[in-house]
């Protein structure tokens, strides 16, 4: 067996302890006989798992008692409609465009009422993040939406906007766990799992509670009111039962490594090593503003189309694997999640100091 150093920006890294406790309950989950993926979702057994695993979460992120957690399918990017289509009371929503997400939050909101772009960093390729501390927000807006953490484009956001009372709405996908936040500070705050949790398939959306009701867009699928899923305890219908487990496995591995303080560390510990060395590197340079750099997605060039190439050619040679950048901005991309050993940070800022003495002579 051998494992690469991976640094995909999702699906990616999981801690390697989780994967193989999984591995050992793979065909008979603590004295059950079978597996958790063959067990049903209404069993003692997997009640345990879900309770345990909701539990967990709370402590870690000190979830108050008036916020649900939701355990639920589609992706982050069903949430882009079921956000608007459970709080848009007034159908007016204000949105912060600093990426992809954001704008395509942004352009699935306008189909159920007026989404208005309040601010946005397009015209610098998404390089940085807006002044959010006065912006022009909706008198009658439902909630502002906001994506914390650019995934593709390595900005985050390290003050929150000022909302002027409204509701804040925020995607974490990409930077779920990945520090403390205040949960309070939130309407809904959600991310799809598979960036800095566990596997693809899910999304856990945290909801304060008086936001979860039967009035919302007279079309709603049953499946996508907050209420449905609420009420049922996330076991409405038959949930990714597998990724809850895995998910409930990396709060125990997180809570092990010191809960999300524990991680803040980790995570600027490796972030430092890797933006240090683009700051003092004469090949490769860091593509958005210093201080809105993302803790986890790290996007860098060299200038040199041919010389990004080759580049990710070698690095994936050498073990360094999924560093080419998004396909809408080219270069490369170091996702660094909490599950990346700092251990892959300093060999991959050793390798690319190696590329260049190489190629820079
Ligand atoms: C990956 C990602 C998404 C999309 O997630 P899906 O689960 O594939 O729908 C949305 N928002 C952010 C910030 C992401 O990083």
């Amino acid at each position: 067996m051998s494992r690469v150093y991976n640094f995909s920006a999702g699906p990616a890294v999981l801690p390697e302890a989780v994967l193989k406790e999984a591995q050992e309950e793979m065909l008979d989950y603590r004295g059950c006989g079978m597996s958790v993926m063959e067990m049903s979702h209404r069993s003692k057994v997997f009640d345990d798992i879900i309770q345990k695993a909701e539990a967990d979460l709370r402590r870690l992120m000190g979830i108050p008692e008036n916020y649900k957690v939701l355990f639920l399918q589609g992706g982050a990017s069903l949430q882009f409609a079921m956000i608007p289509m459970n709080l848009m009371k007034n159908r007016v929503a204000d949105y912060i465009v600093t990426g992809q997400w954001a704008k395509k939050a942004w352009q699935e909101g306008a189909k159920y009422g007026t989404a208005n772009k309040i601010a946005s960093s397009e015209d610098k390729t998404f390089s940085y993040i807006p002044d959010c501390s006065d912006l022009p927000i909706s008198e009658n807006a439902d909630y502002v939406y906001i994506c914390e953490n650019n995934t593709i484009y390595g900005t985050k956001f390290k003050k929150l906007p000022n909302t002027k009372g409204k509701l804040l709405v925020s995607d974490v996908s990409s930077c779920f766990l990945s520090e403390p936040v205040n949960v309070s500070d939130y309407g809904i705050i959600y991310g799809g799992v598979q960036k800095n949790i566990g596997p693809a398939g899910m999304v856990i959306a945290i909801v304060r509670d008086d936001l979860i009701t039967d009035d919302v867009l007279p079309f709603t699928p049953t499946m996508m009111k907050y209420k449905t899923h609420a009420d049922a305890g996330s076991l409405y219908n038959t949930p990714n039962c597998y990724c809850i487990y895995m998910c409930g496995k990396v709060f125990e591995w997180i809570e092990s490594m010191g809960g999300l303080e524990g991680m803040k560390k980790h995570n600027e510990e490796k972030a430092a090593i890797l933006y240090d060395f683009l700051d003092s590197s004469n090949l490769f340079k860091g593509t958005v503003v210093k201080e809105d750099r993302s803790l986890m997605n790290v996007p860098f060039v060299t200038g040199d189309q041919e010389m990004d190439a080759k580049f990710v050619k070698e690095a994936t040679a050498a073990g360094f694997v999924n560093l080419k950048g998004h396909r809408t901005v080219g270069g490369m991309r170091a996702s660094i999640y909490n599950a990346m050993p700092k251990e892959g940070v300093v060999k991959l800022v050793e390798f690319m100091k190696a590329f260049e003495d190489e190629n820079l002579k």
